[in-house]
């Protein structure tokens, strides 16, 4: 069969709660999509047009966390669905930005904001992909970059199981020759104990890496709080640091926890 009559791998998007902004990195990719485009077929993909969510598919990137009683029940069919499921985003790996509810009382929350909060439907967490599925591969990031995306899907497409780079933000820094916002101006930075994959983002204009890749492989968060502490931080601040995008991913809740206990003493 040659490659115009070969059946293309089918590829689906999945929105479930989450901003869209991670859809938004692959859209981003302009001419590098259509070439994508023209070697699978995008059967779902509701940012950029087709529409087919119950369609079986080779491969099914998922934003978002499972967040609604309509998220709980959606993950297991596109599951079933999918031959590769691949998580992308804080949301979609680690609960995102909204997981920060699970350490309050949601209800109160809604019944603060909205005048009729009986309109919503949410769980009481806030939980990433993994918690509910089978994940075959995590691209982590908020949002996640979209070269890491076609990375991801070139390398399927080759037959190769793509590479996770759980290297430290630090690494990417350093090559990119950026000066280090914590030793020349004694600023707080997640860089150290956060997973590459942005090229050093944040430091490369001159501020702190916030952790929004999520924890590195062998992230040293005692040694990174401890420096945090000699910089002058309060507990509180330092508990704010890991209780962030990422705030359910264990490695930064551990060191969320720990830091909370020097708010008590
Ligand atoms: S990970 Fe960030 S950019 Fe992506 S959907 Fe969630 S909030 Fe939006
Ligand atoms: S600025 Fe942040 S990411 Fe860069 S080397 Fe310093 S601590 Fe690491
Ligand atoms: S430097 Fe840190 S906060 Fe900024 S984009 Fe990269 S991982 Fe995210």
């Amino acid at each position: 069969m040659d490659a115009q009559t070969a059946v293309k791998p089918r590829v689906a998007v999945h929105k479930f709660s989450s901003c869209d902004g991670c859809q938004l990195a692959l859209l981003n990719l302009g001419e590098d999509l259509l070439a994508l485009a023209a070697r699978v077929e995008l059967v779902h993909f509701a940012e950029a047009g087709p529409l087919d969510p119950d369609t079986e598919v080779d491969i099914a990137f998922v934003e978002g966390s499972v967040s609604t009683p309509e998220d709980l029940e959606r993950i297991q069919q596109v599951r079933r669905h999918s031959r590769m499921l691949i998580a992308i985003g804080a949301c979609a790996t680690s609960g995102g930005i909204q997981a920060l509810r699970n350490g309050a009382d949601g209800a109160e929350w809604v019944a603060r904001i909205y005048s009729h909060p009986e309109a919503i439907s949410s769980l009481a967490h806030s939980t990433p992909i993994a918690s509910h599925v089978k994940v075959d591969f995590e691209l982590w990031g908020c949002p996640v970059s979209g070269p890491q995306m076609l990375a991801v899907v070139n390398a399927l497409l080759l037959g190769v199981t793509p590479r996770a780079n759980a290297d430290k933000v630090c690494t990417e820094c350093k090559r990119q020759g950026y000066p280090c916002v914590m030793v020349s101006r004694g600023v707080a930075c997640m860089g150290p104990v956060t997973r590459a994959g942005c090229g050093a983002l944040c430091p490369g204009l001159g501020r702190d890496c916030y952790g929004c890749y999520g924890p590195a492989e062998n992230a040293n968060t005692d040694a990174l709080a401890t420096q945090f502490d000699h910089l002058g931080l309060e507990p509180q601040a330092i508990v704010h640091r890991f209780q962030s995008i990422n705030s359910q991913a264990p490695v930064f809740l551990a060191a969320a926890d720990k830091a909370r206990m020097g708010c008590d003493e």
